[in-house]
């Protein structure tokens, strides 16, 4: 059985103050859960002030992103050290919004993947189809792509702190999710990938979370699918409430 791994994925959103507001409302509501892993990923400027708050709790701390050097000049960049520097034990990596945005490659977020896993952060790596790809009968193969080429020369014991988003990219902030079986049939497909590249062990143990509009009302839902492991949370982690409720439904 794996443990569900819920994460919140604030984006550019929250100053310091009302960070702080949310997490404060947060750690009261989810006090006794440890039945599954729960993840805030603050903004950078709001990561210091949301650490001290967490420290000794159940709430685990998050970067949205980094990049593959330890220090230098590389400007507006933050690097995987700065977030273990400030109590995060996770960061995203590859969210289609830096994809889409940002134009970060497969290629280059493999080059991440590499680096950071050997930095002791945790990373959870966002994988997913737009609407035009689903739509066109391409979901298996740009998941293949982004999988092997992502994943690619990491091992299977890296593997262990790696944990995959199915995020389609038509679900994301559109309050149109998947449905379950849609998001069974991804998910297992996923695993089968993980399962050719890894091996079986590793496809049995790695958490596949999934992404794109998830509420209090579908959470149970979702989380109910076998391959359905946890969920990344965008609009519905900004509210303490929503998130805790989307906790809730997966104990
Ligand atoms: C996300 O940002 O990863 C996400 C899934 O957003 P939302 O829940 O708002 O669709």
């Amino acid at each position: 059985m794996i443990k569900p791994v819920i994460a919140g994925n604030w984006k550019m959103n929250k100053k310091v103050t009302e960070s702080i507001e949310l997490v404060k409302n947060l750690k009261t509501l989810v006090e006794d859960i440890n039945q599954v892993d729960i993840i805030v990923c603050p903004p950078f400027t709001s990561l210091y002030p949301v650490s001290e708050i967490i420290k000794g709790t159940n709430i685990q701390l998050g970067g949205q992103n980094c990049y593959l050097k330890e220090s230098g000049a590389y400007t507006g960049e933050i690097a995987p050290q700065m977030l273990l520097d400030v109590g995060c034990q996770w960061t995203i990596i590859g969210h289609s919004e830096r994809r889409q945005y940002f134009s970060e490659t497969d290629s280059l977020l493999n080059q991440k993947l590499k680096y950071v896993v050997e930095t002791g952060l945790k990373i959870m790596f966002c994988v997913g189809e737009t609407l035009d790809e689903r739509e066109g009968n391409q979901t298996e193969s740009v998941l293949r792509r982004q999988i092997i080429e992502g994943l690619r020369d990491l091992t299977a014991e890296q593997m262990k702190n790696i944990v995959i988003a199915y995020e389609p990219v038509w679900a994301i902030g559109t309050g149109k999710n998947a449905t379950k079986e849609q998001a069974q049939e991804a998910h297992a497909f996923i695993r089968s990938l993980i399962e050719r590249e890894f091996g079986k062990s590793t496809a049995e143990n790695v958490p596949i979370q999934y992404g794109g509009s998830v509420k209090p009302e579908n959470a149970q839902e979702l989380i109910s699918q076998p391959d359905v492991n946890g969920f990344l949370v965008g609009g519905a982690s900004l509210k303490a409430d929503s998130f805790a409720q989307i906790i809730k439904a997966c104990i």
